[in-house]
């Protein structure tokens, strides 16, 4: 018991920025074969994460860890899709079945990471994404339970507070309008309309908008309207200009 929790504690370790490129995709190979093999496993698919992926780890209907086509940092989201279809006979509509995804998390994982790369540069369609996505993650915990959801809730929503509270910057995430080629555009819009109409981008209740924050992480807004760091609050208020602006309000 003790053994397992220690395995999964391990693979669900995330990159902590320290590990070389292709330090974590060859660990989570290895601990997913190794746990297989202790357990008596045999999953119906395994997929293997390339040099560089951060993909995350899930178990199948039979208890099987499988590492993630789509679901992590790094993923070639066009290439893993094109390869995706080659296996299915170049037919997508049965590409994309659930019983080709080891988690149906790993499926709008998919949607998310195209509308990431759909809406590169606009900040309120990334938002919208983040929100279908933590909706829909959140409908999957309830088939298929913590393991396979969890982290992955807290990744997105973790992302979306730190952007309201002005941590990280949402330009950072919502990235530079990308000039995506024509193929690949074409087949990224038929994918997200075919997981739309399966219920892979509902939401029941407007999109919370992207809360632009009128003090930044880390500073403090003085009685006086001037925005200074925190730490400088004190010094601030023995300005000239503070004192300036106060006498300017008492008017
Ligand atoms: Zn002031």
């Amino acid at each position: 018991m003790e053994k397992e929790l220690v395995i999964e504690k391990l693979i669900t370790l995330k990159d902590n920025g320290q590990s070389g490129k292709g330090f974590y995709d060859k660990i989570v190979n290895k601990v997913v074969k190794l746990y297989n093999k202790v357990k008596g496993k045999k999953p119906k698919k395994q997929n293997h994460l390339k040099d560089g992926e951060k993909h995350a780890v899930f178990k199948d209907k039979d208890g099987a860890l499988v590492a993630a086509k789509f679901a992590g940092p790094n993923t070639k989201t066009y290439e893993n899709l094109k390869e995706l279809i080659k296996e299915n006979g170049g037919d997508l509509t049965k590409a994309l079945q659930d019983k080709n995804f080891a988690s149906l998390t790993d499926k709008e994982a998919l949607i998310h990471d195209i509308r990431y790369d759909l809406y590169a540069g606009d900040t309120k369609k990334i938002r919208e994404a983040d929100e279908k996505f933590v909706k829909k993650i959140q409908e999957i915990r309830k088939k298929e339970g913590a393991f396979n959801t969890v982290p992955s809730i807290a990744g997105i929503k973790g992302k979306m507070i730190a952007e309201d509270l002005g941590i990280i910057s949402k330009d950072k995430f919502s990235g530079q309008p990308r000039n995506i080629p024509k193929d690949e555009r074409m087949l990224y819009e038929q994918v997200v309309e075919k997981l739309e109409q399966e219920g892979y981008g509902k939401l029941d209740r407007p999109i919370r908008p992207v809360r632009e924050p009128d003090v930044p992480f880390g500073k403090k807004k003085c009685e006086c309207g001037s925005i200074v760091r925190a730490s400088g609050l004190t010094k601030h208020k023995k300005t000239d200009k503070h004192k300036q602006l106060i006498a300017k309000l008492n008017k």
